[in-house]
């Protein structure tokens, strides 16, 4: 049976390879099965459609949204959705202009601590890609204010200030009505980083599909917590590497490491075919 790797990141967002780039990559590295999902952004996984299928791998549409669940930012993988659909378009449009207006708003933060950075100057390096934190990193490194990424996040842009924000990003509730809608399914991406055990529970009967049960971030006895209450709860299971595509990324030794059985991956599509199903029917 073959392996998936279900979180990964191109140009698209925050991560260094195009998505054709990464098809090779993912390609040299054994694997089946990929999802891109890209930071609120869809750009990538239609680039790679192009070429997905004549590289023998199949694609799975995915995006990771930043949503606002109480006071807390949550990263929520989308999954098996229809790319096409209007609402969910609508989404990632809105998505797109919160992260514009959060970064409007970082910028300014900087400035205040005496920072020469400009707005136009993180928009131009990023291109077209949704714009995050680590185009301004980029920025940051090329301006002599921070040696490294994990530099520029400490010294800047993970700051109390900065991740207190207000931003305009869905709320997990909206998040999870256009995704259903789309006919896709929602994981909670990297629990372990972001969630108590009681707080993942609470945030999963707002309807959650699934836990990111296997994520770099989770040693092996995370992996088997999450799996366990993902099984007992039944919930689907997903994971990968949150690959980046940098050299200098924490997580990107873990491409073809960090992946999950295909089993996952049947039981994931099986889910988003009968809500497909039961929204034509009801439609
Ligand atoms: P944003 O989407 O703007 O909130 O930025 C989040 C992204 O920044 C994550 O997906 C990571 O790729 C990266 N990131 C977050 N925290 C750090 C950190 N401490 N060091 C390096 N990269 C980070
Ligand atoms: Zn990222
Ligand atoms: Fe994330
Ligand atoms: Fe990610």
């Amino acid at each position: 049976m073959g392996r998936a790797d279900l979180h990964t990141h191109t140009k698209a967002s925050d991560g260094e390879l195009s998505a054709q780039e990464l098809l090779v990559k993912v390609k040299s590295k054994g694997l089946s099965v990929l999802a891109i999902t890209d930071h609120d952004t869809i750009d990538g996984y239609t680039e790679a459609l192009q070429h997905a299928e004549k590289m023998g791998i199949e694609l799975i549409p995915g995006v990771e949204l930043s949503t606002i669940w109480g006071k807390k930012e949550i990263h929520l993988l989308a999954y098996g959705f229809d790319p096409d659909h209007s609402a969910l378009k609508q989404l990632l449009l809105m998505q797109r202009r919160a992260r514009k207006l959060r970064m409007r708003e970082i910028v300014k933060l900087l400035n205040k601590k005496g920072v020469d950075i400009e707005y136009d100057e993180v928009m131009a390096y990023a291109r077209s890609a949704n714009i995050g934190r680590p185009h301004a990193a980029a920025v940051l490194i090329k301006k002599g204010y921070a040696v490294n990424v994990a530099d520029a996040f400490i010294k800047y842009l993970a700051t109390h200030e900065v991740v207190n924000i207000p931003t305009e990003y869905a709320d997990v509730d909206s998040a999870l009505r256009i995704i259903k809608k789309a006919g896709g399914v929602l994981s909670v991406a990297h629990p372990g980083v972001m969630l108590t055990t009681e707080e993942l529970k609470e945030l999963i009967s707002t309807g959650i599909d699934g836990i990111e049960c296997i994520h770099p971030s989770h040693n092996f006895n995370v992996q088997k917590v999450f799996s366990e209450m993902a099984k007992s709860m039944n919930l689907l299971i997903t994971g990968g590497s949150d690959y980046h595509g940098s050299p200098k990324s924490e997580y990107d030794p873990y491409l073809g490491v960090v992946t999950i059985g295909t089993q996952h991956v049947e039981a994931l599509k099986r889910t988003c075919k009968n809500r497909k199903a039961l929204l034509k029917n009801s439609s």
